[in-house]
């Protein structure tokens, strides 16, 4: 796609979101969920996991049509269905598209494009969140089955979702080189999900406890090679730390257009905020700070669409551009004195939203232990 017909696109895509979400999204945050039916809502406008092939009922477009969508969703505020969607759209069909067989793309991959199957990714335990190599969960063979037990937490979509790549360990006391990923229909006896975890923001993205009792899974539940659940999380998380500073660096533009309607509307001692010097070299500080993240962000898109983003370089990407979200929104909420506290004021949603960023996908402490290993080979 050209830079012409992907303007196009996100134009496309914010009427999509106008008509589906923005009249809906007060209603939706306060209930601290969306209705099952956005899913297919958004499949039908085509906007579901648009970079999987064509074979797959899917637009067959580059992952950046796809960053498009989760930069669009962030940038009008909707942090909580941008993270959503990013675990669907960017996270589980890519990791199916990549490292499934035939017959589980087959099984999956038209549905979860069409939103009748939503997709989530569990890995993460009580006992097991930076350190994913002391997860618990376990898979044991038994005969052709493999019969699944543990439970996982805060798994974004957990409470709606269909499908669950789960990951767990296969060969006990090997760590990583003993985990495998598995594709767990939530319709199985066994599974089960506790109640959903009420947050602090995003709460139209629902995030779950799940449990796994007993749970057999037929051998063709198996995703990719046995035992090697850890390469794929490792090959994955470059394109899921992109999709995070996607949802970062667009969600401070969208903080920022909103702030500047403010400012130029808002008055005090006579004059507009946005006459006090204050005032401009905030904004004139936020727009700096989000221009020197884009350009990071853009090269490390296209390193991706290139096959070359290295680790270190998502890593740093993570790190920088969640922890400017996080600032950059601050400082535009500051602008919006005691109103940006209030629900009313949708710059408080970006700001509560923003918060998580710096957590999940890797916390900007471990983005800098990669980082720094990478700088000193240990
Ligand atoms: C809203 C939300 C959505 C999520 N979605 C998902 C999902 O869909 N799937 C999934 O699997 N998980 C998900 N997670 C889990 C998320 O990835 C973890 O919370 C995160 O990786 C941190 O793990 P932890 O919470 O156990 O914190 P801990 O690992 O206990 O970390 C606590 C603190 O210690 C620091 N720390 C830990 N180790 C080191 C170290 N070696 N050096 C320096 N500092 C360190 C951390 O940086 C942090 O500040 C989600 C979490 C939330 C809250």
């Amino acid at each position: 796609m050209d830079n012409e017909e992907l303007t196009l696109f996100r134009d496309m895509t914010r009427r999509a979101l106008e008509q589906e979400i923005s009249p809906n999204i007060e209603e939706w945050e306060a209930q601290h969920m969306v209705p099952r039916e956005l899913w297919n809502t958004l499949g039908q406008a085509g906007l579901l996991c648009p970079d999987l092939p064509e074979e797959f009922g899917a637009a067959g477009t580059t992952p950046q049509v796809t960053f498009a969508i989760i930069e669009e969703m962030a940038r009008m505020g909707f942090g909580g269905i941008a993270s959503g969607y990013g675990i669907h759209s960017n996270i589980v069909a890519p990791y199916i598209e990549h490292f499934g067989t035939e017959e589980q793309k087959a099984q999956w991959l038209p549905k979860m494009v069409t939103g009748e199957v939503l997709g989530a990714l569990a890995m993460t335990e009580p006992g097991a969140g930076s350190d994913v190599q002391s997860i618990r969960t376990n898979a044991v063979k038994d005969g052709d089955e493999w019969v699944l037990n543990g439970s996982k937490i805060f798994i974004t979509n957990g409470m709606l979702a269909d499908l669950i790549i789960v990951a767990a360990i296969t060969d006990p006391g090997k760590g990583a080189k003993g985990t495998s990923l598995f594709l767990v229909d939530a319709t199985l006896p066994g599974f089960e999900r506790g109640k959903k975890i009420e947050k602090m923001g995003q709460h139209t993205s629902d995030t779950a406890e799940l449990f796994f009792q007993d749970v057999r899974l037929p051998a063709s539940a198996l995703l990719g090679e046995l035992n090697k659940g850890f390469v794929i999380m490792m090959t994955e998380l470059p394109r899921e730390r992109l999709g995070i500073a996607a949802q970062a660096v667009a969600s401070a533009e969208g903080a920022l257009d909103i702030t500047v309607d403010y400012v130029l509307e808002r008055k005090a001692f006579g004059q507009t905020i946005a006459s006090f010097q204050n005032t401009r070299f905030t904004l004139a500080d936020v727009k700096i700070e989000i221009a020197v993240n884009r350009a990071f962000y853009e090269k490390c898109a296209d390193a991706y669409a290139q096959d070359k983003l290295s680790s270190e370089d998502a890593a740093m990407l993570k790190y920088a551009s969640t922890e400017m979200q996080c600032k950059t929104i601050d400082q535009c909420l500051q602008m919006f004195g005691g109103y940006g506290y209030t629900i009313e004021y949708p710059i408080s949603r970006f700001y509560t939203d923003a918060r998580i960023q710096r957590i999940y996908g890797g916390t900007s402490e471990i983005m800098k232990e990669l980082v720094a290993r990478s700088i000193l080979g240990r």
